[in-house]
């Protein structure tokens, strides 16, 4: 994996005189020489508007389009069934989903006046907010599956939440304020069994360790470019198309109509259905490209490394007085959050940077989480495949200090 630091020009740097130790890659992951070539090639040659020109780079700019939702159609091991609809990023996917399911109207949509919506209570706030939402719209009731005290949720907690009046069952493919690993596939398999609407958030896990999509009893799944080494404002939302076609779509406008009158519109088919207005066409290029960059690099590769780091790091920080680590046996995590008794985790975070540092600190869009258990914010230090052993060590290190100065 060092080796494949070179295709990463951004880390060859220095932050406050130390070389960059970048371990902020559950929020965003850096992008490799292979990605910014594919980006600059379509700016420099095929830059167009898609879908609706005759001449050629209109048509180049289309085919690359195309091309590029057909490689992450098999990157995420989609089936025949499934569609994929190009998105910004996990936050719009989920929000398609979630207000595709009650913006037709009663009568109309998915979801009716006493449904219940299951969500497990490890989700970041783009996978609860749009069904607290969807639970004010119609007037359902959104029912939260609860993590135990070291943040795990369990199967059986959801078989008795399960009822008749379950239409939607919500849950995250990795927790990224925990690296909690939940164990979606069975609860998948178990909500749609009774009759639910599956949504898997694979933002935390797409880049890594997840079986194929077409193996799983999900309706619909989302991820972000900007978290698998792809473009930032990229993702997408993949579903069966069954399920695709229930949702009233969320953005309204160009490209997405077979016909339009000054009264009425006639909405088009699967894709472009639920794609209105000009999409991210370099973008879901680069994010091809991305996709291709991890294939070749190799997923089960890129999981060991990324456990080892996690648990070099569990190791060493757990080893330092005042440190408690979260979640420590989530050993198929990439990342490590963890508090230190009486300091402060912007305290850490800033003397972190100072030594070229790079976490994350706060509550990681996951607040309700850390008001289970009992915590305010947290320190997160994530890993992607160019971070190496002594990075984690440099961590440990500077944890230790900033807990002797601090304390
Ligand atoms: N879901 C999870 C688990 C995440 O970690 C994130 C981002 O941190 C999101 C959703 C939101 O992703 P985005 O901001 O790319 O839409």
């Amino acid at each position: 994996m060092h080796a494949l630091r070179a295709q990463f020009p951004v880390l060859a740097q220095s932050i406050h005189g130390q070389p960059l130790a970048y371990l902020d890659n559950g929020a965003t992951t850096q992008t490799p020489l292979a990605v910014q070539q594919a980006l600059q090639q379509f700016e420099q040659r095929d830059r167009a508007n898609i879908h609706r020109g005759v001449h050629t780079l209109s048509q180049r700019a289309t085919d690359a389009f195309e091309a590029a939702r057909g490689v992450l159609k098999r990157f995420v091991g989609a089936g025949r069934e499934h569609e994929l609809v190009f998105t910004s990023g996990t936050t719009e996917a989920l929000n398609i989903v979630a207000q595709g399911l009650w913006a037709a109207g009663p009568g109309k949509a998915w979801l009716r006046a006493g449904d219940r919506i299951i969500v497990s209570g490890l989700e970041h706030h783009a996978n609860l907010i749009p069904w607290q939402q969807a639970a004010r719209m119609t007037g359902a009731e959104l029912v939260i599956l609860q993590p135990d005290a070291q943040g795990r949720v369990h199967v059986q907690d959801l078989q008795a939440l399960l009822t008749p009046a379950t239409r939607v069952f919500a849950i995250t493919a990795g927790a990224n304020a925990t690296g909690e690993r939940p164990p979606y596939e069975e609860m998948l398999q178990l909500a749609r069994a009774a009759g639910a609407l599956t949504v898997l958030d694979a933002a935390q896990a797409v880049g890594h360790g997840m079986p194929a999509l077409a193996t799983l009893d999900c309706d619909y799944m989302a991820f972000s470019g900007h978290k698998m080494y792809g473009p930032m404002g990229t993702g997408a939302l993949v579903g069966r198309r069954q399920a695709l076609q229930l949702l009233y779509p969320l953005r309204l406008g160009g490209d997405m109509v077979e016909w339009v009158s000054y009264e009425d519109a006639g909405f088009a088919q699967l894709p472009a259905r639920l794609e209105g207005g000009t999409p991210n066409v370099g973008g879901a290029v680069g994010l091809a490209a991305a996709a291709q960059f991890i294939d070749s690099v190799g997923r089960s590769a890129i999981d060991q490394h990324l456990h080892a780091l996690r648990a070099r790091a569990v190791a060493g920080l757990s080893a330092i007085d005042g440190i408690t680590v979260l979640a420590p046996h989530a050993t198929q995590a990439a990342l490590v959050s963890f508090v230190a008794r009486d300091v402060h985790p912007h305290d850490i975070g800033t003397l972190l940077d100072e030594r070229g540092i790079a976490v994350r600190t706060g509550h990681h869009c996951a607040e309700p989480l850390h008001n289970h258990f009992g915590l305010g914010p947290t320190t997160r230090a994530s890993f992607a495949l160019y971070n190496t052993a002594e990075e984690v060590d440099r961590l440990i290190a500077a944890v230790a200090h900033a807990v002797k100065v601090f304390q």
